[in-house]
């Protein structure tokens, strides 16, 4: 059984799905932030501005800045109750209609009696959107608050901004206990870009879609046709019977990861290939792949449940 990202038909489109510009906290105005991410070889991103009365709840229009090779998915980054820390709450939602109905969130605190995360997640998600829990470690994110997002179609596995500003940039301990609890989850790299530190260009996903363009590219995503990189390439994720065969571009690491302590891991100069047993895998119903390539850069494949 190969990841339908490798067998379904099209190619791969790169994109970055979480980026802010000046109608929030970020420095660029949307034109600007499209040109450079164009200009650095993306096929699309999502604007994915703080939806918070302070800035004006903006969905911004992307619109405009379409091209023959280059499109937008309209997103925003949700904000509404409280985690169990206290703080206001940061949701990703790809794919956000521009009516969408703004909570009652006026800045970046929580206030009393306005929506919690999981009502406005769940909100995002009837609504059409991609629904993610972003950056889990820079959130202070406990379990419970993780579980509590059912509406959720992917965690952050990893958030460039947070790894340039702050160090806590991971998302993996919080995704793999969710899949170990039984949650279908995908899991994307992303910017979170400002552009106001070098905090661009570091993670994005590769989507499989027959076509460049947002809905395709939205349902592509939902399926969890992609995978997520910081610069290697996956070709390839094929479970058989008692192995996982990796195909990439040349690498110095491939591990598998599965339930609890479950991994297993292959090392050598510049491998374009693995086959990696299951023997320490094998109660695991859950399997990911991780690359890692001489510079120290990542690619994640999403899960393959058996
Ligand atoms: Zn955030
Ligand atoms: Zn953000």
């Amino acid at each position: 059984m190969a990841l339908s990202a490798f067998t379904a038909p099209g190619r791969f489109w790169r994109g970055n799905l979480h980026t802010h510009s000046d109608r929030s906290d970020g420095v660029l105005p949307p034109q600007e932030v499209c040109r450079r991410y164009q200009a650095e070889g993306y096929d699309f991103i999502a604007l994915t501005d703080h939806f918070i009365g302070a800035y004006g709840y903006p969905i911004t229009d992307t619109t405009p800045f379409r091209g023959n090779s280059f499109t937008t998915i309209p997103g925003a980054e949700l904000h509404s109750g409280a985690m169990a820390n206290g703080e206001l709450w940061h949701i990703l939602a790809v794919g956000l209609p521009e009516d969408f109905t703004a909570p009652d969130a006026p800045g970046f605190h929580p206030v009393a009696g306005q929506e919690s995360g999981p009502e406005i997640a769940a909100r995002a998600r009837a609504a059409g959107a991609f629904v993610v829990i972003a950056h889990p470690q820079w959130s202070g994110l406990t379990l419970a608050d993780a579980r509590s997002i059912d509406a959720a179609h992917a965690v952050e596995i990893y958030n460039h901004g947070c790894a340039t500003g702050c160090d806590r940039a991971d998302g993996a301990h919080t995704a793999d206990l969710l899949l170990s609890a039984g949650r279908r989850l995908s899991l994307i790299a992303t910017d979170d870009a400002h552009f106001s530190e070098p905090d661009h260009f570091g993670g994005w996903v590769m989507v499989k879609a027959e076509a460049n363009e947002p809905e395709l590219l939205l349902d592509a995503l939902k399926r969890g046709d992609f995978y997520s990189s910081q610069g290697p390439e996956l070709r390839g994720v094929t479970l058989e019977r008692d192995a996982v065969r990796v195909e990439c571009s040349a690498v110095s690491t491939v591990i598998v990861q599965g339930h609890g302590s479950a991994a297993t891991a292959q090392h050598g100069a510049s491998m374009t290939g693995a086959e990696l047993p299951l023997e320490r895998l094998r109660n695991s119903p859950w399997l990911r792949v991780t690359v890692i390539d001489r510079a120290g850069k990542r690619a994640w494949s999403n899960p393959i449940w058996r």
